[in-house]
């Protein structure tokens, strides 16, 4: 092995227009950038630790994870995670036996599945609408509840496929009503648009740093009420510092600190939401207009979007690259954004580019269709 393979690492998409739904709500502030340097050797954070992570006063996680979090997420109480998957699981671990059954949504993300099978759970989904618009109507948790008499409720908002902004707030009185725990799965909300846990009704919420809190990660929130406080969030019986369900501590280091260096960024952001939603719908109705078919709900209220593209898949089966040409035909024009290999339905974001940008990118895509249209004739 070169050693060469080992010490320098690049990455070219850094510099393209970013439109990979993973990705747009993660990339770092110039102050996050800053901090990843500054901090970046192991166990920085924990120069002035006492014994607990968000009681470290330099730099300010206490008052970010006591004060800052729980304002911001409309919570009483707040913790970090390693990410939001981590956050589920611990809420799952600490209020369910094995065997229980929890019910979710048809458009969970696949960590909710995988979180309840490692707490040995059984997990009912209730179905959305299906294609084209995948909804989920939260009054179809009513019969289930019934029915199955779950230990957890969860819903995902939005969606991590269609980008489905469900009646969270409905689920919320639901939940209420049948005094059954309510966990809002707000990956892809916290840290874009504004989201209050105690508005909506949840018992908890949980966010992605990493996803779109403009950390490094691998970072997440987890927001509770103060009910949940000495269950969740328990000291162990030998060190008295120590959240069991943390393992003592969680996310030290780089982080962390880009997801603080970040806040006062991201804090301002969801202030434009209303911004981003236009946009998205704009880009949307414009790449409909060049033949493609966005999926989930519309007016859509989100900017990850889901586009079912016939034409695109038309010309994969007649080009050597196959599924990969819209891939390198974006690239050679600066843009990354659709999964390698995905032609015929793809998602993208339109939450980090430009509306400058996105009009570059709906020319690209005219100008690719019509590059291999006439090629075809
Ligand atoms: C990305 C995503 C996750 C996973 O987030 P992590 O912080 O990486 O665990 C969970 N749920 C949804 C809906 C997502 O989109």
């Amino acid at each position: 092995m070169a050693t060469q393979e080992f010490s320098s690492f690049k990455r070219e998409q850094k510099d393209l227009i970013n439109l990979m739904p993973l990705q747009t709500g993660g990339i770092l502030t110039d102050a996050a950038r800053e901090a990843l340097v500054e901090f970046g050797d192991g166990f920085s954070t924990c120069d002035f630790c006492l014994g607990n992570l968000c009681n470290i006063t330099n730099p300010p996680i206490k008052k970010f994870a006591h004060e800052l979090l729980p304002r911001f997420l409309g919570c009483d109480v707040a913790t970090i995670t390693h990410g939001a998957r981590e956050a589920k699981f611990m809420v799952m671990h600490c209020l369910t036996n094995p065997g229980d059954t929890i019910i979710v949504d048809g458009n969970r993300h696949y960590t909710t599945v995988v979180a309840a099978e490692r707490a040995e759970l059984n997990i009912i989904e209730v179905p959305s609408s299906g294609y084209p618009e995948f909804k989920v109507n939260v009054a179809d948790y009513i019969p289930l509840i019934e029915k199955h008499h779950p230990k957890l409720i969860l819903l995902t908002y939005p969606d991590g496929n269609y980008g489905n902004l469900p009646d969270a707030k409905r689920l919320g009185g639901v939940a209420a009503k049948y005094n059954v725990p309510y966990i809002l799965n707000g990956a892809y909300a916290v840290g874009r648009m504004p989201t209050s846990m105690m508005e909506i009704g949840a018992d908890f919420i949980i966010g992605s740093a990493h996803k779109s809190m403009a950390s490094a990660g691998p970072c997440g929130v987890l927001g509770m009420k103060k009910k949940w406080e000495n269950i969740l969030l328990r000291k162990s019986a030998v060190y008295k510092k120590k959240e069991v369900e943390l393992l003592g501590c969680t996310v030290r280091g780089v982080p962390l600190i880009t997801f603080m260096a970040s806040f006062p960024y991201v804090k301002e952001r969801v202030n434009h939401w209303d911004e981003q939603v236009a946009k998205a719908q704009w880009f949307s109705q414009e790449l409909e207009n060049l033949g493609l078919k966005q999926l989930g709900g519309k007016p859509h209220r989100h900017d990850l979007l889901h586009f079912d593209a016939p034409a695109f898949y038309e010309i994969s089966q007649h080009v050597p690259e196959r599924g990969y040409f819209l891939y390198k035909e974006l690239k050679k024009r600066g843009i990354w954004g659709p999964q390698p290999g995905l032609a015929k339905s793809f998602k993208v974001s339109t939450f980090a580019a430009s509306k400058e940008q996105l009009g570059f990118v709906i020319d690209s895509f005219k100008d690719i269709l019509q590059k291999h249209h006439s090629k075809a004739v």
